[in-house]
């Protein structure tokens, strides 16, 4: 696939991860809407949550203790902290990915 992620993943755009797996990439958003902005990626091309199907399950169960990883490793259990996916035309890149966000917000995404 041809998305910025896809891009991102297969490095043809250099970037730093935070966290690698064979699954997954993290690495922070380019535009923040919060003090901690970090973008959880599956390096599968799923197109959104409309692609999720059963066998995603273990995918889903590693982004969300990937999550729980990021949190303690920046100290936001004690903070504000959410994790959100958009969709439909909330979405603007074309390749699943949840956004987790903590601190202070700048701005509604
Ligand atoms: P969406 O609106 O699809 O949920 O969120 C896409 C997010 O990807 C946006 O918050 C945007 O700032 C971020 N983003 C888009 N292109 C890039 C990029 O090239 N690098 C990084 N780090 N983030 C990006």
């Amino acid at each position: 696939m041809d998305d910025i992620f896809c891009k991102i993943i297969r490095k043809e755009i250099p970037k730093e991860f935070i966290y690698e797996s064979e699954n997954l990439v993290v690495f922070p958003d380019i535009n923040p809407s919060a003090d901690t902005h970090l973008l959880i990626i599956p390096k599968k091309h799923l197109g959104g949550i409309q692609d999720l199907t059963k066998e995603n399950k273990d995918l889903l169960v590693e982004i969300y203790s990937v999550v729980n990883m990021l949190v303690k490793q920046y100290n936001l259990s004690g903070n504000l902290y959410r994790v959100v996916v958009n969709g439909g035309k909330a979405q603007h890149v074309p390749h699943l990915h949840f956004h987790l966000l903590g601190g202070v917000w700048k701005k509604f995404i």
